[in-house]
């Protein structure tokens, strides 16, 4: 017998040999029917595959992150199947699944694959999907997967077999299909039962722009029809809350080719919204003790020598400026810290004036591939929301503390309910790759996960991501939607004050050196701007909104009473603008409808000579007539609602 320990802690005996979907029909008929894979001492497995030790022991299913891409993994094996019967002598390269299902890279020859044959593809996936055919797993030895895809003529899977040890290859085979595949799998076909080919796109052998370009199907298969409908449903809403697509439609930020890929021109309505961004963090950061500090874009190389990032991005990026008579060289900014080092620097610090927070909206500039651009998100130039914590060792776990209480702050403003955060350390296989002692990563390791937990964050540990000066701590939200966006981050470092050589003077007389704490809770305004488009689908918390209402006067005659209004609006920090077209009313309010404005103020005769404003609200349509003072207060009370206060 062996001892099978399931995830809520019980053990139970089960004869050697017994496998995961017998563990499942032992417990439930109705959990057997769902079973997808089973997770042996952290290993996933076929459900069919036999157990010989004592273990920890998981069943996955459709609901497990594991249980879905296996799902997903399996459904390319028929996805190639559905290709192979449809184009005999199509060959094959790999067929991962994704964070959204799945691909296959295929190369048909001289056909191609368009989007006209998609639904003749998935009907063949779903009629093989019926037959429900297994998943039967073989192993096979290196010359026989040889033999076999030699006859095929598939010359992928001969390249894949090459670094592969003989003794530990196997075949999976469902219906008239074989591939060459660790696995796991599901058990059988049948558990697909909807099927959906998003895109095709090119794509090179093995990542190699020399080698032979492949054609990528990308798809989606689930359990449910249901379940892909609303996956569908959900793309959609997606594509419609696009920030680059919104981005344009509201006029918040544009791109030039002239001006260069990936540098991001803010129009004056998104120069508005980012502002007001920036005040709110401002305020937040008196209020927590930071000190604002500006430092140039660009910077000498000797700077970045000292700082590290010459050596280890130097050649990634972009190349130094060089002065035409001196010869210096100097490099844009990709980083604000080694300035904030230099800032450090510029007097003797006692251990009374730490913890010292120099925070700076630090614009900075970084390298990326023109394939890896992509809207606000991914960016050549942004400005961090930057700060720089120098602290005494005694100080690390309590700063860090206070950084944590910021971000969740900026979150529960911003309406991210939704979070949860990364804590990212070294990998201990590979220590070389990160600078400094192993004394300072095991201090700053041990100074995050506490602090951490003492605020209650859910965090999930992963080894090998932390930054090559320190670990860190990632956040991560969840937006309306519920897809996941990595923001803020917080970083402790033990390196950059040895390079730079920063001291302080201890209670004791002698010299020390400080901590220092990296953090930004945007991340970047771009790529936060970005994420906050796509939250709210550009509807923004009035308090934010670049534009709070619009002022339409019926027709010309009351062109002064709108004037006279909106200078009353004005007055009291409200802000819009007076829609003077010679258009119908309909049409004025039909604009700033798509414009997404919070509130509209339509005056004509009536209330001009009543001294009153008819007020339509989004979302809620009209609110009837009102004296100015009254939509004055109710705009103050909607905005306050809004504001959440900044606890110290
Ligand atoms: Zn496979
Ligand atoms: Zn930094």
């Amino acid at each position: 017998m062996i001892k099978i320990k399931l995830p809520d802690g019980n053990v139970r005996e089960y004869a050697q040999g017994t496998t995961g979907m017998d563990i499942a029909l032992s417990i439930s008929e109705g959990l057997a029917r769902n079973v997808l894979a089973a997770k042996v001492n952290g290993k996933v497995v076929d459900a069919s595959l036999p157990i010989n030790e004592d273990c920890d022991f998981q069943l996955l299913t459709w609901n497990d992150a594991d249980g879905k891409s296996t799902f997903w993994h399996s459904s390319a094996h028929l996805l190639a199947e559905a290709i192979e019967a449809l184009h005999p002598g199509t060959k094959f390269g790999i067929g991962p699944a994704i964070e959204t299902g799945f691909y296959y890279d295929i190369d048909m020859g001289d056909k191609a694959l368009s989007a006209d044959e998609f639904k003749k593809i998935e009907d063949k996936m779903l009629e093989l999907a019926r037959q429900k055919n297994q998943y039967q797993r073989s192993e096979v030895s290196k010359a026989d997967a040889i033999k076999y895809f030699t006859e095929k003529g598939d010359e992928y899977k001969l390249e894949l077999l090459e670094g592969l040890e003989d003794g530990s290859i196997t075949f999976y085979q469902q219906g008239n299909f074989t591939d060459l595949c660790r696995g796991p799998h599901i058990p059988n076909t049948g558990f697909i039962k909807a099927v959906k080919l998003m895109s095709v796109a090119g794509a090179y052998w093995r990542g190699d722009t020399s080698r032979k370009q492949m054609t990528r199907v990308y798809a989606v298969t689930f359990p449910k029809q249901k379940e892909l409908e609303e996956y569908l449903t959900l793309l959609e809403e997606a594509k419609r809350r696009d920030h680059r697509k919104l981005g344009k439609e509201l006029e918040l930020f544009a791109f030039s080719e002239k001006v260069g890929m990936g540098l991001p021109l803010w129009l004056p309505k998104g120069t508005m919204l980012r502002e007001r961004l920036e005040n709110f963090l401002r305020r937040a950061q008196v209020r927590a003790g930071y000190s604002p500090v500006i430092t140039p874009h660009i910077a000498s190389k000797e700077l970045y020598i000292t700082s590290g990032h010459y050596a280890k991005y130097g050649a990634d990026s972009f190349q130094p400026i060089r002065t035409p008579d001196e010869g210096e060289e100097f490099f844009l900014k990709p980083m604000n810290c080694p300035h904030h080092c230099e800032i450090y620097k510029t007097k003797p610090r006692s251990y009374r004036d730490l913890p010292l927070r120099l925070a700076e909206f630090g614009t900075v500039y970084r390298y990326e591939q023109s394939g890896e651009l992509h809207g606000l998100t991914r960016v050549r130039g942004f400005t961090q929301d930057d700060a720089h914590i120098f602290c005494r060792p005694d100080q690390v776990e309590d700063e860090f503390m206070k950084v944590i209480d910021l971000v969740l702050y900026v979150f529960k403003a911003l309406g991210f309910d939704n979070y949860s955060a990364q804590i990212s350390l070294r990998d201990p296989e590979n220590k070389e790759k990160y600078i400094g002692k192993d004394e300072d990563w095991d201090k700053a390791e041990a100074a995050i996960i506490k602090s951490a937990a003492a605020k209650g964050l859910p965090t999930v540990v992963e080894l090998g991501e932390a930054a090559f000066y320190g670990p860190k701590l990632d956040f991560m939200v969840k937006d309306a939607l519920g897809r996941k966006w990595q923001l803020g981050t917080i970083q402790v470092d033990y390196q950059l004050p040895q390079r730079f050589e920063l001291e302080y003077t201890g209670s004791d007389n002698q010299k020390h050196r400080p901590v220092m704490i990296h953090r930004a809770p945007f991340g970047s305004l771009e790529r936060f701007v970005a994420i906050l488009i796509e939250n709210t689908a550009g509807n923004f918390p009035l308090w934010l909104s670049p534009e709070q209402l619009a002022v339409l006067p019926i027709s010309e005659k009351y062109e002064d009473y709108a004037n006279e209004i909106f200078l009353r609006l004005q007055e009291n920090d409200l802000r819009g603008y007076i829609d003077h077209r010679d258009e119908k009313i309909g049409r004025k309010i039909r604009d700033a409808e798509v414009n997404k404005l919070p509130f509209m103020l339509i005056v004509g005769e009536k209330e001009s000579e009543q001294g009153m404003v008819s007020v339509r609200k989004k979302g809620e349509g009209d609110l009837g007539m009102m004296p100015i003072d009254q939509f004055i207060s109710l705009m103050q009370g909607e905005i306050n609602k809004n504001i959440v206060r900044f606890k110290e």
